[in-house]
C-alpha cells in the first residue's frame, strides 16, 4: 500500500498545501495557486527603490501572514524544483512584459552563491529566468571562508563573505549593453545583494530579482544594505 502511494505520488504530485491531486502544477493545486495570487502586486511586481539599483519581487512575504506563501517558499527551497521555478520565472516575465519593462539589453543572471558551492534553488531560479528572458546564467559569485570578519561595519563584513570565482575574473568589467541581475529566492536585508553589486564592480545596469521580499519585523531598518 505504501509503495502504491509512493508510485501515485510520483505521477500525481499532490498540492503541497492542501493535498489535493486536482490540477496540480508548480507544487500547488489550482485553487491554492489562485489564492497565492492574492500576495502578488495588483499592478505587476513589487518594486523597491531603496538601494542604488532597483529591486523587484513577485511576492511580499510576511511569514506570519500566510501559511500558503510560507509553505510554497519553503518547498521551493528544497531541492532544485526546476519545474516549479520555471512556473514562477514565467510569471515574473509576464509581469515585466505587462509593465512594459522588457529589457533591451543582454541579461546576465547571477545567482546567489550557495554555502556548499553546489547548485541550489537560487541557481534553479536564475536558470529559469534566463530561459524566459533569453539571458545567460553567470554563476560567478562564491562564498568566502568565514575569516577576517572582525572589524568594519555589517556591510563591510558581508562584502568580505563574497568573492568572484577565478573562472569569471573578467566579469567585473562594466558593459553598457549588459544588464546584471542578481537572483535569489528571498531577499531579507538585501546585504547579500549589495555585496554582489560591489563584488561585480557596481555595474551601471544592475537589478535584483527575487521571488519574495521578506518583510522585516521589529522595526529593523530596511537600509541595512
Ligand atoms: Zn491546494
Amino acid at each position: 500500500m505504501k509503495m502504491m502511494w509512493q508510485l501515485l505520488q510520483a505521477y500525481f504530485f499532490p498540492c503541497l498545501y492542501c493535498g489535493s491531486l486536482q490540477g496540480t502544477k508548480a507544487l500547488l493545486c489550482e485553487r491554492c495557486a489562485r489564492q497565492l495570487e492574492y500576495y502578488e502586486h495588483e499592478q505587476g511586481l513589487f518594486h523597491y527603490n531603496e538601494a542604488p539599483y532597483p529591486i523587484f519581487a513577485l511576492y511580499e512575504w510576511n511569514p506570519g501572514q500566510s501559511d500558503l506563501l510560507s509553505s510554497t517558499v519553503l518547498a521551493l527551497k528544497q531541492g532544485q524544483r526546476r519545474e516549479a521555478w520555471n512556473h514562477y520565472a514565467q510569471k515574473f516575465s509576464q509581469k515585466r512584459m505587462a509593465l512594459n519593462m522588457t529589457p533591451s539589453k543582454k541579461i546576465r543572471f547571477v545567482p546567489a552563491p550557495s554555502s556548499s558551492g553546489h547548485k541550489d534553488h537560487a541557481f534553479a531560479h536564475a536558470e529559469a529566468l534566463a530561459k524566459h528572458f533569453s539571458g545567460e546564467v553567470v554563476p560567478c559569485l562564491k562564498k568566502l571562508k568565514k575569516k577576517s570578519q572582525r572589524g568594519g561595519n555589517r556591510q563591510q563584513r558581508q562584502r568580505l563573505r563574497l568573492g568572484l570565482d577565478e573562472k569569471y575574473s573578467e566579469v567585473s568589467k562594466d558593459s553598457t549593453d549588459t544588464l546584471w541581475v542578481f537572483v535569489d529566492d528571498i531577499l531579507t536585508t538585501g546585504s547579500t545583494a549589495h555585496a554582489a553589486y560591489e563584488v561585480l564592480g557596481s555595474p551601471t545596469h544592475f537589478e535584483v530579482w527575487v521571488l519574495g521580499r521578506r518583510s522585516l519585523s521589529c522595526g529593523a531598518s530596511r537600509y541595512l544594505l
